[in-house]
Order: C-alpha cells, then sequence, then structure tokens
C-alpha cells in the first residue's frame, strides 16, 4: 500500500509515492504561474493517474504553498498563484483519485516531516521554519502540529521585523517575509539568493533581520530545536553559523532559552515527507470510521 504525497509551491511542485517508510517515486516541475489552478489541477490528475498504472495508492497528502484551513480542509488562497481562494482541493482528489486525504499548508507539512524523518526527531517543541520563494513557520508539539484556534499558529513570515521597512505583499511593512525570502531578495538585490548568501558581507547584514523573526520564536516557545528548511537553508554553515551568533547577540540577557538551530536534513523533501505522514493519517481515520 502507498501513499502520493503532494508539495504544491508558488516556484516548483512535487509528487512522491512512499511505500512503507521508503519514497519509491518522485518528481518535480516548475509551477507554471500563468496557468493557474487549472493547470496544477491538470498536472496532479496526469502524474497520479501515470504512476497508478504501476504503482496503486490508498491515501494521498497535501502540503501546500498558502493559508490552509486545516478543520474545513479548504485552502484559503495561494500567496503567489491565482484561482485557488476556498478550494477543496482534498474534495477534488478523492473525487479523481477515489481515496481518503488530507491537506496543511506547506510549513505545517514540513514540520511533520522534519520532526518525524528529519533534523528534528525527538525534538519537541520543534519550531520548523521555510525559507525559500516565502517563509512560513510550523509548530510541532509531543501530540502533533499545533494549529492554533484558526489554523494560522506559526506564521512567522509576516512580524513585521522593521516596521519602517518597504512594503510587503501582505498589505504591512517590514514583514520578515518581505526582508529574508528569496522572492524579495532577487527582487531588491537582482542577484539570487544562493549567490547572496556566499557573500559573508550580506548575510552578516541579512541574519539581523532573520535573528529578529526567530528571536519571537525563541521567546514565545523556548522550542527544544529550530529546523530551518528551504532553498536559502542549504547555504549551510556560511549562513547558520552567523545567524547563531546574531541570535544570541538579540536574545533577552536573563533568557537562557537554548539556541539550537539547523538546518533540515531532509533537503527538498521536508514537505513531502509530511505529506506522506498527512496521507497515512487520511487513511487511518478513514479504517476507523
Ligand atoms: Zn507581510
Amino acid at each position: 500500500m502507498s501513499i502520493l504525497a503532494l508539495d504544491i509551491g508558488g516556484t516548483k511542485f512535487s509528487a512522491a509515492l512512499f511505500r512503507n517508510g521508503s519514497m519509491t517515486r518522485r518528481e518535480t516541475r516548475r509551477t507554471d504561474r500563468e496557468g493557474g489552478r487549472e493547470w496544477m489541477l491538470e498536472q496532479l490528475a496526469g502524474i497520479g493517474r501515470r504512476w497508478r498504472e504501476e504503482e496503486e495508492f490508498t491515501a494521498v497528502g497535501v502540503g501546500f504553498g498558502g493559508p490552509v484551513d486545516y478543520a474545513k480542509q479548504q485552502v484559503v488562497l495561494s500567496t503567489h498563484v491565482g484561482g485557488w481562494q476556498g478550494f477543496d482541493l482534498p474534495g477534488w482528489l478523492r473525487a479523481e483519485f477515489g481515496v481518503p486525504v488530507r491537506m496543511d499548508n506547506d510549513a505545517n507539512a514540513g514540520a511533520l516531516g522534519e520532526g518525524l524523518h528529519g533534523a528534528g526527531r525527538g525534538a519537541r517543541p520543534l519550531f520548523y521554519m521555510t525559507l525559500s520563494t516565502g517563509i512560513g513557520g510550523g509548530i510541532l508539539l509531543e501530540e502533533g502540529v499545533y494549529r492554533g484556534a484558526d489554523s494560522y499558529a506559526g506564521e512567522i513570515g509576516h512580524l513585521n521585523v522593521r516596521p519602517d521597512g518597504p512594503p510587503c505583499l501582505c498589505g504591512s511593512n517590514g514583514c520578515l517575509e518581505r526582508m529574508c525570502c528569496g522572492l524579495w531578495l532577487e527582487r531588491d538585490y537582482g542577484r539570487t539568493a544562493e549567490e547572496l548568501m556566499r557573500d559573508p558581507a550580506f548575510v552578516e547584514l541579512y541574519v539581523m533581520d532573520l535573528a529578529r523573526g526567530l528571536k519571537a520564536a525563541i521567546m514565545l516557545l523556548n522550542p527544544a530545536r529550530i529546523v530551518i528548511g528551504g532553498g536559502i537553508s542549504k547555504a549551510g554553515e556560511a549562513l547558520f553559523g552567523p545567524l547563531r551568533t546574531e541570535l544570541r547577540r538579540q536574545i533577552t540577557s536573563w533568557s537562557r532559552a537554548r539556541i539550537d538551530v539547523v538546518p533540515a536534513a531532509l533537503g527538498d523533501d521536508s514537505v513531502l515527507w509530511g505529506a506522506y505522514e498527512l496521507g497515512l493519517e487520511a487513511q487511518e481515520t478513514m479504517e476507523e470510521e
């Protein structure tokens, strides 16, 4: 019995099949933003149908790149691609494939993936942050993902780290995402995040804003560990060394909260592993009913 795992992002999307805790198939494609929702649904249906001819799957788990109403299992919206507002993606997938489906936002899925299979194993509470096209956060407790009263817990990307900073797409100013995510780094500096992270002088300034955001997570949650995933986290020690130093400088002097900040261990697959766990949950819930 296999599980189909989907990671749907604004820049790229991935699909994978998992069987007995191993990934058996994986495919990544660029997201056609112009194509919007319909294009994405065609892609997902195509991959699912093709794989199914060789390997049947019994549930689907989804990590979606945008806010998700977990209780209603609906996409609230995609911050980068049109047409997703209020969409019942699990319902659509259920109709397409005839199997149970469970969806969460990609940061919560990433927290599940890293927390159960990656750099956050055994570390609870775990704070996971994705640092890529955008910035998202997920909180993983002993009992599972902490989503808050309305599914909006962990949204660290829109804390105002520079209240007098440039306008963010969300309507506010100087948000952590506005100052630190890949999309804006490219727009502001005309260089990719990957190039910028190789410039120590840039990183020294960059970690000041990044640490302001993470300080909030540390002061509020006192996590046992912070795992950072997403493309920018691949910069490794060139980023994490200066980041830890800056966090130590910024954290309130009397706080003894640990500063344990590490890159994701699952690379580009944190969200897929989390989606696999969501798929397993969907399957178990159905078996109970
Ligand atoms: Zn914002």
